[in-house]
């Protein structure tokens, strides 16, 4: 202290008596208690002038400030549950209802668990009754045995959530005891206890599988407290199971759906965003010798949420950098896996934190994105888009009821005729989810709020019909592309499958004097490109069944072009419409433009099946197509799409390109 000028001097000794009672405050388990005293000591002995003393004093502040042992209490009354999901959620159906089976199974778990079964094996009978005793205060069921042959014969009987053994035993020591619990009963945590000569055996022991070891001679609240972290590790282990991945186009209900679950649950709900992170700091935290070092995200989301237990989205884990998924990948699956998580450790605050009893879910536009490794933990739960039908109803239950409310009309709520609604969604929107729908509600409504001040007029309420659309939004954005366009020779339809949901594409070819060339352009990614090479060689090699020339590449070029549309497309499914926009330029006949073609093509003019069928037939909905023809291999998807979203078009399906030829050419 003789560091110090006397008016610091003073300053500095509140300062660290407040921090003493911060961390006395903070619940802190022991050993990072330890690590803040320390650490405590060490800045009250350095002037508060140097930069150790504010990385020291802001490091503690820190530690105190995370929410060590708080934790909101679970509901999980299914009941109440079910209730929550659907007054915030249209349909859905198996993602309620794997949330509901999740909250069961850990009702049924934690019923099960009320109270634990320990067993205690010792070859000394004193040691036996000791820490029965010192155990029987808890509220436990125990058991003992004097062996590790007498033990194993009732785990037989009996399953029990944790097992203390001493090492040295006749008749089956501790160790082979272990070994034989980890083979047949791996959700038993194993406590080891031993004496001070033999921790080296105890650390054997550990990397065995054994959950913890406590030397003799020990202390009560030791015992106590090693056994309590195994019984709820027991517990909380087998409750976990995978971690939800819901994958869908934007606007989907995903994070909405999040939401509910931690309403449902009675937890906090927050979200990180794993778009873009490149760095494995950014999940892990800087080492805090670096300067301007941060804590990680998930443990600063924890802070944040200020309870050890919420249900924390991780957003976009298909949007990760590439360059950098490895490192960060590991980083997450450390985060993900129960079995790690428990002694989660984050670079800055350097001390293991607890995130098992954390609800992770996480989301993906696309789960095939989604890095291997992390894609095996988790169950993925795909969002499709929604039918023109289900909009409606999810616009006029929710969306409007919601803007009513947040845009201040509740008092004089507008009411919004369906062809209303229904003109919203075909001339303002072209979207799998519900985002844009959202908004342009939201401005109507905004609109309206502004008429009712203006003109004072709180009490009327204003019908919102389909002519006043174009009044409120403007002229209208979209029309239905494949209806409303011209059939032409060399341009197709096609039905393709991207990030944000399906869409439709338009392939145009055309023919000029040259040398033999085939030039791609548009938004064809690698893999369109190759389809187009495919298709054209399949054309060439088969001119004399088509009837064309079997020259008629000599002296030509040939030109095709994917218009750019917002985002770019690539897959192999353009194939079979590429093919299709080649033969009608070459034969000159027209292409029906209301007719849209998926399929991949091989060398040999089969047409393979393709994915993302849902999408596609939403996609080939909003644009007015009126048939669709399909590989004959995703008949079957179509068998199972529901009625409704079937209803307008007209199926085919091809086993290759000259089955589809006279469907779509004129
Ligand atoms: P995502 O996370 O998939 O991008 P959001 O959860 O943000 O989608 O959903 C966008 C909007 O649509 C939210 O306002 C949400 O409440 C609403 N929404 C989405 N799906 C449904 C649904 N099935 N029922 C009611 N509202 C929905």
């Amino acid at each position: 202290m003789g560091l110090f000028r006397k008016g610091e001097d003073n300053s500095q000794l509140v300062i660290i008596d407040e921090l003493k009672q911060k961390i006395a405050a903070s619940e802190m388990p022991a050993e990072v208690l330890e690590i803040a005293e320390n650490e405590l000591t060490a800045i009250s002995r350095i002037s508060p002038a140097m930069a150790e003393y504010s990385i020291g004093l802001t490091y503690i502040e820190y530690l105190t400030s995370l929410p060590w042992k708080k934790k909101t209490e679970d509901h999980l009354d299914l009941n109440r549950a079910e209730k929550i999901l659907s007054e915030r959620h249209f349909g859905l159906g198996n993602v309620k209802e794997r949330i509901l089976e999740h909250l069961a199974v850990k009702k049924l778990l934690l019923s099960q668990s009320k109270q634990p079964h320990l067993l205690i094996v010792d070859d000394e009978e004193v040691a036996v009754k000791n820490l029965s005793h010192i155990l029987s205060k808890e509220d436990y069921k125990i058991e003992t045995a004097l062996s590790g042959a007498e033990a194993l014969k009732k785990m037989e009987v009996s399953p029990f959530d944790v097992v203390l053994t001493d090492l040295r035993m006749q008749k089956m020591g501790g160790i082979e005891l272990l070994e034989n619990i980890k083979v047949s009963y791996p959700e038993t945590k194993v406590i080891v206890i031993t004496a001070y000569a033999s921790i080296e055996s105890a650390t054997e022991a550990i990397k065995k599988g054994a959950f913890n070891y406590i030397t003799k001679p020990f202390k009560l609240d030791e015992v106590r407290s090693a056994v309590k972290i195994a019984v709820e590790r027991s517990a909380s282990l087998s409750i976990k199971g995978s971690i939800l991945c819901f994958a869908g186009p934007p606007g989907t209900g995903k994070t909405s759906l999040g939401q509910g679950i931690a309403e449902a649950l009675g937890r906090k709900f927050s979200r990180i965003s794993l778009g873009g992170v490149r760095d494995e700091a950014e999940i892990r935290g800087h080492r805090r010798t670096y300067a301007g070092a941060m804590p990680g995200r998930i443990i600063e989301e924890i802070r944040r949420a200020q309870t050890a237990n919420p249900v924390l989205m991780l957003d976009e884990i298909d949007k990760m950098h590439n360059e950098s998924r490895v490192d960060t990948a590991s980083a997450l699956l450390e985060v993900l896996d129960p079995e790690q998580n428990q002694g989660f450790i984050d670079h800055y605050v350097d001390a293991p934190f607890d995130l098992s009893s954390v609800m992770f879910i996480v989301t993906a536009n696309v789960a095939d994105n989604i890095y291997e490794p992390l894609l095996d933990r988790l169950e993925v739960i795909e969002f499709s888009g929604y039918t023109e039908e289900e909009k409606e109803m999810i616009a006029e239950r929710y969306l409007i009821p919601r803007q009513i409310r947040q845009q201040g009309l509740s008092q004089c709520p507008p009411e919004f005729t369906v062809e209303a609604v229904a003109k919203i969604i075909q001339s303002y929107t072209k979207e799998a989810g519900l985002r844009n729908l959202e908004r342009q509600i939201a401005t109507i409504c905004r609109k309206i709020a502004k008429e009712i001040v203006l003109n004072n007029c709180p009490s009327k309420s204003k019908k919102v019909t389909a002519e006043l659309i174009e009044d409120m939004l403007g002229p209208r954005k979209y029309y239905f592309d494949a209806a409303t366009a011209k059939n032409r020779a060399g341009i197709t339809t096609g039905l393709v499958w991207t990030e944000t949901g399906g869409d439709i594409i338009f392939v145009e070819a055309a023919k000029m004097w040259g040398s033999k060339e085939l030039i791609l352009t548009g938004s064809l990614g690698a893999v369109m490109r190759e389809s187009a090479q495919a298709a054209l060689s399949y054309i060439r090699s088969n001119a004399a069944a088509f009837n064309l020339a079997e020259d008629f590449f000599e002296n030509h070029d040939i030109h095709v072009h994917v218009p750019a549309g917002g985002i770019p497309k690539d897959g192999p499914s353009a194939g079979a419409t590429i093919a299709m926009a080649l033969l009608s330029l070459l034969l000159a006949r027209p292409a029906r433009r209301d007719v849209a073609v998926s399929g991949e093509l091989s060398l040999g003019g089969r047409i393979l099946p393709v994915g993302g069928i849902r999408e596609k037939i939403l996609a080939a909905s909003r644009a007015g197509v009126v048939e669709v023809i399909l590989p004959v291999k995703n008949k079957v998807d179509i068998d199972n799409l529901p009625e409704n979203m079937k209803k307008n078009l007209k199926f085919s399906f091809a086993e290759s390109v000259e089955d589809m030829v006279d469907h779509v050419l004129i």
